[in-house]
């Protein structure tokens, strides 16, 4: 791994060397997936480029929820294997790959019934804090704790006492989500891959009914490169569709876009110590501190 800096000289040199030669893997899309697969193909040994048409997390990957969590509501579809696995993630990220952008954060979780609420969201948190445990590492976060209605209006002064009857406290934690996945992007490139931004996929070359490569236009000069790949993955998110249309196939995968809204609103419109979990009809309805400001999230 050399040091690196993303510079507009780097980028040219990129441009030069994808144009130059056979990649073992080209990949189209410079969000988290994107980024992270290169880095993934690039630790491995392999020849990789990165091409991104406009910038580092330009799409869905800076405008997340912001949240590294195992997903305490997958807990209720009985999915185990993916929360411990995301907990485990979310371990390893807290305390060794990005103690620098992910931080733990507290968030509370009103009760609204007496007895059997606490029993059942209590079990579940409990459960949760085990599973980040399974993989032997520490967890990063503090214990859930319980909360009685006056101690959960000390934490959340907003709250209106006739809102709830007490509370759960548990810890997730937080990432800024376009920074994590630019430094993926860097770490890619420190280690050989070649990375550029501004570069949009415009055209797959096909031979014998296989992608072999790109069609890349340089968006600064509108130059068009070629660029040959054994393997072409397309990490464009919601722009999947789009980029399959390209090689004049029907994909294997389609991509169905997942809607959520963000109410950005200053941090002084609500008195909390920590971030909020609310049950909604549907879904769950997040609160979660953001510098001066207050992240109020629901995905539909
Ligand atoms: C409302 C909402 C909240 C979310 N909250 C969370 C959360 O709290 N925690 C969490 O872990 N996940 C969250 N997610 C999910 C997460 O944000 C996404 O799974 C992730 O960002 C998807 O990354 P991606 O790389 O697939 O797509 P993107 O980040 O969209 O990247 C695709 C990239 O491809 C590029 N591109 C497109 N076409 C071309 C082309 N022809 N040539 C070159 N480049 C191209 C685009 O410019 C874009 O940068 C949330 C999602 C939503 C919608």
């Amino acid at each position: 791994m050399r040091s690196v800096a993303l510079s507009p000289e780097a980028r040219t040199r990129a441009l030069a060397d994808l144009a130059s030669g056979e990649l073992d893997v080209l990949v189209v899309g410079g969000g988290v997936v994107g980024a992270g697969s290169a880095l993934d193909a690039a630790t491995r040994g392999l020849r990789v480029g990165l091409v991104e048409a406009r910038d580092f997390a330009a799409g869905t990957s800076s405008r997340s929820s912001k949240l590294i969590h195992g997903g305490l509501r997958y807990l209720e579809m009985l999915d185990f294997r993916l929360v411990a696995e995301a907990l485990q993630e979310r371990g390893l990220l807290i305390q060794t790959l990005a103690p620098h952008l992910v931080r733990p954060v507290p968030f509370v979780y009103p009760l609204k019934h007496r007895g059997w609420e606490r029993l059942y969201a209590g079990a579940g948190v409990a459960l949760y804090d085990t599973l980040g445990l399974l993989s032997g590492r520490s967890r990063g976060v503090p214990h859930h704790r319980h909360l009685t209605r006056r101690g959960a209006r000390r934490v959340v002064p907003s709250l209106r006492k006739d809102a709830l009857v007490g509370a759960l406290e548990y810890y997730d934690a937080q990432v800024d989500d376009a920074r994590h996945t630019m430094m993926v992007a860097r770490t890619a490139a420190a280690y050989g891959a070649h990375v550029a931004t501004r570069a949009r996929v415009v055209g797959l070359m096909k031979e014998s009914g296989r992608v072999v490569g790109a069609e890349v236009q340089d968006l600064e000069t509108g130059e068009r490169i070629e660029v040959r790949a054994k393997q072409v993955i397309n990490a464009t998110g919601v722009w999947t569709d789009d980029t399959q249309s390209l090689a004049d196939t029907r994909g294997q995968f389609h991509v169905r876009a997942s809607k959520g809204i963000h109410l950005v609103i200053p941090r002084d419109r609500l008195q909390s110590k920590t971030g909020m979990i609310l049950r909604t009809e549907k879904s769950v309805l997040f609160v979660i501190p953001w510098g001066r400001h207050w992240i109020v999230g629901y995905k539909f």
